[in-house]
């Protein structure tokens, strides 16, 4: 099959991060025979840079050509004292806004070669880890009607948190469809006990569920929801839950595996056109000196593969090569301990091609 990949590495270390992933890519490319094509645009502080804004219009539109797009990270010091709305990290919000990404996949995952830095107590994540956050991306209270207004004290300021059907329902229907794909369990988060927003969205839950009959699904509380993330991590399969308690919760989860560097990320639309990043920033501490490690980036190929061209085995692949070099005792300084054997970028990049 052939796939064309946009590709914008970005700021800081994503040109080196990326630049792995390719060839991870290509050397699935060459295994399972399909052919996957690569057109690098430009788009954060580099952008600014060299055309003079963060999104250009040339880069959208060459991801709204392609089958799916492969993002490093944005943003840097550089551009730090830029109004709000010209900073490097405004091309997000914008490529999520056109591209109709609605649907954010996180993937908190425990490997068991690097368990030692969950930040868990030991027999809360025995067995491993491997949760999925699913979150809505372009609603609720961050789009919402907002403003400032004289009130009974003086000058207030008030957001909205509002949520159609539509917009639940398929949000819902992604999380039950990966929850099939998985070991078969919702877990929908709201506040139904004080927001109407929330009432809604679980009566919408419910009503998508009776289209999944083989999956279960329960209900949590926000406030319960983050408890629980912490007191009993594995009791869950899939979380699914609007756009700001994703925003918090999916941080929680990622942050119990201890390893930033390591988390991949999806963000999906009504058509199979997504969004693939690590969760990490563009790392400016450690740009260009060949010390970032790529696996999240690799991770994200890997759910790119999943997600957009429905390659599970070409998945599959990637992520057992990624668990065989951390098995084999391979670190980036990120994830390094003692005993183990310490490696740049590059060679984290050439053992996970070698391994597949
Ligand atoms: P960061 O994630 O870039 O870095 C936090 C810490 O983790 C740093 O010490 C960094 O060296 C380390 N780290 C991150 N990724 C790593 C990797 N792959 N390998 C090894 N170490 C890694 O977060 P920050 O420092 O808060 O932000 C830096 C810049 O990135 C800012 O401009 C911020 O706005 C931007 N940012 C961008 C994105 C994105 O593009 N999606 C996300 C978050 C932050």
């Amino acid at each position: 099959m052939k796939f064309h990949i946009a590709t914008i590495p970005g700021d800081g270390i994503g040109p080196d991060i990326v630049e792995q992933t390719l060839l991870v890519l290509k050397k699935i490319g060459e295994k399972f025979g399909h052919t996957f094509t690569f057109t690098e645009t430009l788009a954060g502080g580099i952008a600014i840079d060299q055309v003079g804004e963060p999104l250009p219009q040339e880069t959208l539109t060459i991801c709204k050509n392609s089958d799916a797009v492969l993002l490093g990270a944005v943003g840097g010091p550089k551009w730090d004292t830029l109004p709000g709305d010209q900073r490097p990290e405004k091309a997000l919000l914008g490529l999520r806004g056109e591209l109709g990404l609605f649907a954010n996949l996180r993937p908190a995952l425990l490997y068991e070669p690097l368990k030692e830095a969950c930040t868990l107590r030991s027999d809360l994540v025995e067995g491993g880890l491997d949760l999925m956050v699913v979150r809505e991306l372009t609603g609720g209270i961050y789009f919402g009607e907002r403003g400032r207004r004289q009130g009974k004290y003086g000058e207030e300021a008030y957001d909205t948190e509002a949520y159609s059907k539509p917009e639940v329902e398929r949000i819902a229907r992604v999380a039950f469809e990966i929850a099939l794909k998985r070991n078969k369990r919702v877990t929908s988060v709201d506040k139904a006990n004080i927001l109407e927003s929330s009432r809604l969205w679980r009566a919408v839950v419910e009503e998508v569920a009776q289209d999944y009959p083989e999956v279960e699904l329960n209900h949590l509380y926000v406030d319960n929801a983050a408890m629980q993330l912490v007191r009993n991590p594995k009791q869950f399969d899939v979380l699914v839950t609007t756009n700001m308690f994703g925003d918090i919760l999916s941080d929680e989860a990622s942050m119990i595996t201890g390893s930033i560097g390591m988390l991949p990320s999806a963000s999906l639309g009504k058509n199979s056109l997504g969004m693939y990043e690590p969760i990490h920033g563009s790392a400016p501490d450690i740009a260009g000196q060949d010390k970032a490690n790529p696996l999240a980036t690799i991770l994200s190929g890997a759910m790119m593969l999943r997600h957009s061209f429905q390659l599970e085995e070409e998945a599959r692949a990637i992520e057992s090569a990624v668990i065989k070099v951390l098995e084999q005792g391979y670190r980036t300084g990120d994830i390094m301990s003692v005993g183990m054997k310490q490696v740049g970028t590059t060679e984290m990049g050439q053992l996970v091609q070698e391994n597949l």
